[in-house]
């Protein structure tokens, strides 16, 4: 299911942020709140982050943040403050969501 453009960008400015999660290991949880992004460390090291697809259609949707992976994302954190993610996530496939993840808000493009 899509929400409608204008309430995606009401819920883009109103909507809650997404609060990060550090995930020991580099295996993110079975189910995923749509308020978080999962952050999947091991050793120090960022693995992988995690987080359910924010148009609603309820995937999960995971982004390798290791350098040597292609593609990679960059996480932008300081594990206190919102998250945001580098470059945006397009879905190829399902439901085609695009957005960034910008201070734990989601801006659809
Ligand atoms: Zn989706």
């Amino acid at each position: 299911m899509k929400f409608p453009f204008w309430f995606r960008k009401l819920w883009q400015r109103h909507g809650p942020k997404r609060k990060l999660i550090i995930v020991d290991g580099d295996t993110p949880p079975e189910t995923l709140s749509t308020r978080h992004l999962y952050v999947c460390r091991d050793e120090g090291e960022n693995w992988s982050a995690a987080m359910s697809c924010p148009c609603g259609c309820g995937d999960k949707l995971e982004l390798m943040l290791l350098k040597e992976v292609k593609p990679n994302w960059t996480l932008k954190t300081d594990d206190q403050s919102p998250p945001s993610l580098h470059p945006s996530v397009w879905r190829k496939s399902g439901c085609e969501a695009h957005f960034w993840l910008r201070d734990g808000h989601i801006q659809w493009c």
